[in-house]
């Protein structure tokens, strides 16, 4: 059953006065409290929310999202709950300011309802690494709904409010998608500010978008896109926008993903992306065998630069400026350390070893300078694939979703379930997860991945896939 009619109509009947948005508010709130055995919320924002709702209502910001409820990952900073990025390190912190797409989708009458969980500061693929709880599948209470962005994912999943935010630094917003069997974007990078936003790999780190179709997930992309003078990565939109304009699969050239196709993948999701990859050449698009030889490097490259950039993003929590603050150090230096060393969970104290030892002197050469020219190596690649192709194609992850606990106690095999999205980030393409079919009860998703700054594109021919697919 479907409990949230399509986005632009829920805007335009609270524009007409056919919808009032205090009970789309209360509806959304109710749907909460009514899920919480998922435990897909960290906190609502709902006093807040009940006194925007009467500002739209009495006529105030009737945009394109008029009363639209949505929730966000606890990594944007919002106003009317802590920002604590599931980290309690952060416990206690109220936001100062809002994220800039926060206020974009603000402005045009949206409003937040609530914090959604994630691995704290956004590190992981199953939610387990929320220092506060995991978040449970809804489609198998037994199993993950992915991450880091799992709680917004399962939001989505559960029709907690018809869309949601997460953050794609290395698929946060991909691989939970596929794993709820929702629509997750990850935009070009710098198509959408990451001011206002927990930083995590500030080369790497993305908005995501959680919706239920993708034409839903192309109105609030259309929203939320373009320059930022906050955010200096930032990048000019596309002048026709990302509200797209019908297109069909015929003729479309798509590359399926050699490196992705071999070794590892589980036969389930193998059977769901041939199905789904032949129903797009039924469609008319041509299907083209591609290679990306580095692409079995990327998991590594990953895993030194990201952790470099997450060891300086993080050396930001000292307990004197935000959240947390140890109170019985003797001194400054024994606060600094205290706070950190109980604030910080085993996987941020991890990310940060491990990034500081790839950045010491000794080690920057064999380690990050390494990892850097295979990222370079692996954008020319993909500007390689981009001739010979208009989009590439294939899963989204190896599994479907894991167990509860089957790779929690172990890092590597948890970094495994990276293996296909993290490529996106380092080239820094768009790429999109939609629900492509159900193995076993549990949801397959889709990989398409375009060009630099073909998000428009991606999106068409995302509708177009999406179409044929259910
Ligand atoms: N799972 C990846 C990691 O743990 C990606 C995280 C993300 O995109 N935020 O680094």
């Amino acid at each position: 059953m479907t409990v949230w009619d399509p986005i632009a109509d829920i805007a335009a009947k609270v524009r007409q006065g056919e919808l009032k948005a205090v009970d789309l508010v209360e509806k959304s709130l109710a749907s909460i409290t009514k899920a919480e055995e998922y435990k897909a919320i960290i906190a609502t924002t709902a006093e807040r929310a009940r006194k925007r709702a009467q500002q739209v209502d009495a006529g105030d910001n009737q945009g394109r999202l008029a009363g639209v409820p949505f929730i966000a990952k606890d990594n944007f900073l919002v106003f009317g709950a802590e920002t604590t990025a599931a980290s309690n390190i952060l416990k206690g912190f109220d936001a100062p300011y809002q994220s800039t797409v926060i206020n974009r989708l603000e402005a045009e009458g949206a409003i937040c309802v609530a914090k959604a969980n994630l691995d704290a500061f956004a590190h992981g693929a199953s939610t387990e690494n929320s220092d506060f709880f995991t978040t449970l599948n809804s489609h198998d209470k037994t199993r993950v709904p992915g991450g880091s962005s799992g709680g917004s994912a399962t939001s989505v999943a559960l029709e907690l409010a018809p869309f949601a935010l997460g953050t794609d630094t290395g698929g946060s917003t991909r691989q939970p998608a596929s794993f709820t069997g929702v629509v997750g974007y990850k935009p070009t990078y710098g198509l959408m500010s990451r001011s206002g936003i927990v930083a995590m790999g500030s080369s790497l780190d993305t908005v995501g978008t959680f919706a239920r179709t993708v034409e839903d997930a192309e109105l609030v992309i259309d929203v939320m896109a373009g320059t930022d003078e906050l955010d200096s990565t930032t990048i000019e939109r596309d002048p026709a926008g990302y509200i797209t304009d019908p297109t069909d699969l015929k003729g479309k050239r798509i590359g399926l993903i050699r490196e992705y196709m071999g070794e590892g993948l589980a036969d389930n999701v193998r059977e769901q992306i041939e199905q789904a990859v032949a129903k797009l050449r039924e469609a008319g698009a041509e299907i083209i065998d591609v290679s990306l030889p580095s692409l079995p490097l990327a998991l590594a490259v990953y895993y030194i630069l990201c952790p470099a950039e997450v060891s300086s993003n993080l050396s930001r929590y000292d307990g004197q400026r935000y959240g947390f603050s140890c109170s019985d150090a003797k001194d400054l230096s024994e606060s600094y350390t205290r706070t950190r060393e109980i604030g910080f969970g085993k996987e941020a104290k991890r990310r940060i070893m491990i990034g500081t030892y790839v950045l010491s002197s000794g080690y920057y050469d064999a380690y990050y300078k390494k990892a850097q020219t295979v990222r370079t190596k692996l954008i020319n690649e993909a500007a390689e694939a981009f001739k010979q192709v208009d989009f590439l194609v294939g899963p989204v992850t190896p599994t479907v979703a894991f167990k509860i606990g089957e790779n929690a106690s172990n890092p590597l095999a948890m970094y495994l379930a990276d293996v296909m999205t993290v490529a996106v980030n380092l080239i820094g393409v768009p790429g999109i997860s939609i629900p492509c079919g159900v193995s076993g009860g549990l949801p397959v998703g889709l990989q398409l991945i375009a060009p630099q700054r073909a998000d428009r594109e991606l999106l068409a021919i995302a509708v177009a896939a999406e179409r044929v697919l259910t």
